[in-house]
């Protein structure tokens, strides 16, 4: 398997899955994507339904990544992927499914169901790709003997689920920013009570894009971040895409009973990453009928699906909302659809993107490339803050289900685009205690809390707290790399 920028640098170089696993961008600032996309076969699809969830990643995971031996990614997907890891279970569903698919009922003719990604150690979807990166990295550290470092920012769910995945990972540390006393004390004791010596929060005097900055600011230093082999695990990593690709054939055979029905995902969506993953099944040969983009009022995303615009946000024009994990002013996997819809042309990818730095976006619409949209399955929608509180209060009353502010985002719209009998499976990307302020308003009650996060809020916490200021997180990396 070869894999080439969507910008088309490099065009006759060779780049395995271990060359781009540790890596972002592209040379050229191009994102990486198979050189082609592998096929699966109907004898393929057919052996894959009964698979459990592990091996089913093993398959999936060995058509992207032919250069890791088979032997070594099987123990690794093993080692991810138990029920002892992915076990937040509500209900009396088995853990051993890892993804259980939750049938709410059949609304407009079309079964609706809620497929859980959200039973790993930091209750989102971001725990299922993101512990199989932590397993890969120091497989592929420990082979060449090196280190690193990862850098992040978060306001929440991504930092929480990289420190889970990293904690006690041989040859790397995280060093990850967040706002100071911004978090929901919840989430920052998720964060800072890990003790793990190789885990350190840094609680920056300030607000996210603070933290943000800082990171972009250390990044940009190439002589500081090659000197203490500085990495991220943002979500434009090619391996947290295809982690996530796993799910969608889970979900697929669980609300199918043959391998010739069609199913259509609603994805709560942000940085196009979750969806990413979800195209690239469908490319692959799942039978997927539509994929429903969601999105909050940072409405980027189904502007462009439902226009042919991208037109990329200013800060101000950015929403903190009640799904603050899709509050985003630009889509960063985003090129990875553009590359294929337009018929994978390095070219008028580069000249459009150079549109998006200096024009803040393209416009689609007139040039003929849009109505084959359709094609690729793509539909979207968007939600309000009211729309998610009637969402979440009408699943409780319904169907006795508590869903999260992100799920509640993608049941509205997915109730938008029912079609009678194509199974309409909804992606679950969050427990409701993560985000309990809504619930409360909602449902006038405490929102559900798995067993494992009873009391985590008194647990004793750790993390270093420091102003707003590269010179400063500089230092501290500098302190703490020392071997
Ligand atoms: C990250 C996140 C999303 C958005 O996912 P993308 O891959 O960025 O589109 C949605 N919901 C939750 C809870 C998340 O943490």
């Amino acid at each position: 398997m070869n894999y080439l920028s969507t910008r088309g640098a490099g065009a006759g170089e060779r780049h395995t899955f271990s060359d781009i696993l540790l890596g972002g961008l592209a040379k050229d600032g191009g994102l990486y994507l198979p050189a082609e996309y592998p096929r699966v076969s109907a004898d393929e699809l057919a052996r894959w339904r009964t698979l459990p969830y592990a091996d089913l990643a093993f398959e999936i995971l060995s058509k992207f990544s032919d250069d890791i031996p088979a032997e070594g990614l099987r123990t690794l997907t093993r080692r991810t992927y138990t029920a002892a890891t992915y076990c937040n279970v509500r209900d009396d569903e088995s853990a051993e499914q890892i993804t259980p698919l939750k049938t709410l009922g059949i609304e407009d003719g079309a079964p609706l169901s809620l497929l859980e990604l959200s039973n790993g150690p930091t209750l989102a979807f971001k725990d299922m790709a993101m512990q199989l990166i932590g397993n890969l990295f120091e497989y592929a550290l420990a082979k060449h003997g090196e280190t690193l470092n990862i850098l992040g920012a978060t306001s929440g769910d991504t930092g929480s689920a990289a420190e889970y995945a990293m904690r006690g990972k041989k040859g790397i540390r995280v060093f990850m920013l967040s706002p100071h006393k911004k978090m929901s004390a919840f989430q920052t004791a998720q964060m800072y009570s890990l003790q793990d010596p190789n885990i350190f929060n840094l609680a920056v005097e300030g607000n996210f894009d603070d933290c943000q900055d800082i990171v972009k600011a250390v990044s940009n230093d190439h002589a500081f971040k090659a000197k203490y082999k500085i990495g991220t695990v943002n979500s434009i990593n090619w391996a947290r895409v295809v982690a996530q690709v796993v799910y969608y054939f889970k979900g697929y055979f669980a609300a199918t009973k043959s391998n010739e029905e069609r199913v259509s995902f609603t994805v709560p969506s942000g940085n196009f990453g979750n969806v990413c993953a979800g195209h690239i099944a469908r490319m692959m040969g799942l039978p997927i009928e539509k994929l429903v983009v969601a999105t909050n009022e940072n409405d980027v995303l189904d502007e462009f699906f439902r226009t042919g615009i991208y037109r990329v946000r200013k800060a101000a024009e950015t929403y903190h909302t009640s799904s603050p994990s899709m509050d985003i002013s630009k889509a960063s996997n985003f090129e990875r659809f553009v590359f294929d819809l337009l018929g994978r042309d390095p070219a008028r990818v580069l000249q459009l993107f150079r549109d998006v730095e200096e024009k803040g976006g393209f416009d689609l619409a007139a040039s003929g490339d849009f109505v084959r949209v359709k094609q690729f399955g793509f539909v979207s929608g968007r939600s309000s803050h009211a729309d998610r509180v009637e969402a979440i209060r009408d699943v409780f009353e319904r169907y006795d289900t508590m869903i999260d502010t992100h799920t509640a985002d993608g049941l509205k719209v997915a109730r938008e685009h029912l079609q009678p009998g194509i199974p309409m499976i909804v992606l679950e990307t969050a427990q409701p205690i993560k985000f309990g302020e809504t619930i409360r308003e909602a449902l006038l009650r405490e929102p559900e809390r798995p067993a494992a996060f009873s009391g985590i809020e008194s647990l004793p916490q750790r993390f270093e707290v420091l102003p707003a200021d590269v010179q400063r997180v500089k230092d501290f990396v500098v302190a703490h790399t020392g071997d």
